[in-house]
């Protein structure tokens, strides 16, 4: 008999905004499997949603953390350092494009909008992980990145978005080889469309959810609760032989060629 128990573990869940994120369904079942949180908001703006959200997960401690400042990623190292003294789970859940790099012509995304998207959403997994290595490699942390299709398809309006993701994927294989044998795992949920902020931001998104439902083998489309359950897998010792995986959470709609 398996059984998930994740207590006396620390969680580390970077990308939380408001209870529809996927991090935060993450977080929810880490909780339920009896891990102690860390929950990290973007800016101030974000604070007040994320402080009430941990308030239903007892314990949680929340901390500021803006992937593109340094010194945001250092305070959370420290903080952690020194109350936790170590990292079990870490879940990146973060993505960032300018409104205007998704929409129009991919073609003529200009060089601030390319780097801006790949640097929040692609480079901040590789600097964060280095930053908090020390916490990481501690107990033989696991690591999870939420990812999408279009890092390997042309998606319409995903434009840099899918750049970034196929950084991202490649990112997570080059870690999971350097940190394997530091006993840190490096995975990747790639997920179906749900609609949070950020997928709001992509335009027809509504369209695109419909059309992925028509077509996924299960014919719907999957809950933020499934990626939930699919990261407490990938973050739990259940899935102890697996690293630089991309895991598809999308009702099957990846292997269809129509
Ligand atoms: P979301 O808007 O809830 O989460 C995105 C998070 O990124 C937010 O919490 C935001 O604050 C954070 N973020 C943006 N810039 C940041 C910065 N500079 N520093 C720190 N954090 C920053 O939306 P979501 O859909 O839950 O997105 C989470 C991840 O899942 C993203 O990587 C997204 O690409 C991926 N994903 C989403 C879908 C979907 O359909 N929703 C599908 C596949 C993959």
């Amino acid at each position: 008999m398996y059984a998930i128990d994740l207590s006396g573990k620390h969680a580390l869940v970077m990308g939380v905004a408001n209870h529809r994120s996927l991090s935060w369904a993450i977080a929810q079942s880490l909780h339920r499997a009896g891990a102690r949180l860390c929950l990290t908001y973007a800016g101030e703006r974000l604070r007040g949603m994320v402080e009430e959200l941990a308030a239903t997960a007892p314990g949680t401690t929340v901390l500021e953390c803006d992937v593109t400042r340094d010194q945001t990623i250092d305070a959370v190292a420290e903080r952690l350092t020194g109350e936790w003294g170590s990292v079990e789970a870490f879940v990146h859940g973060i993505a960032f494009a300018r409104k205007e790099d998704l929409e129009g012509e991919f073609v003529a995304t200009p060089r601030e909008g390319f780097q801006m998207a790949l640097d929040v959403s692609a480079y901040s997994l590789i600097n964060v992980t280095n930053r908090l290595r020390p916490l990481l490699e501690k107990n033989g942390a696991s690591i999870v990145t939420l990812s999408y299709l279009a890092a390997e398809r042309a998606v319409p309006a995903y434009n840099v978005m899918g750049s970034a993701k196929a950084v991202l994927e490649q990112s997570v294989r080059q870690l999971a080889y350097e940190l394997g044998p530091k006993n840190v795992r490096v995975n990747a949920i790639s997920a179906g469309p749900v609609s949070t902020l950020a997928a709001r931001g992509i335009h027809g998104f509504t369209d695109m959810l419909k059309k992925h439902a028509e077509r996924a083998p299960l014919k719907r489309n999957i809950t933020k609760d499934e990626v939930g359950k699919a990261g407490l897998f990938l973050l739990s010792d259940l899935s102890s032989g697996i690293t630089g995986e991309v895991l598809y959470v999308d009702a099957g709609y990846h292997i269809m060629g129509w």
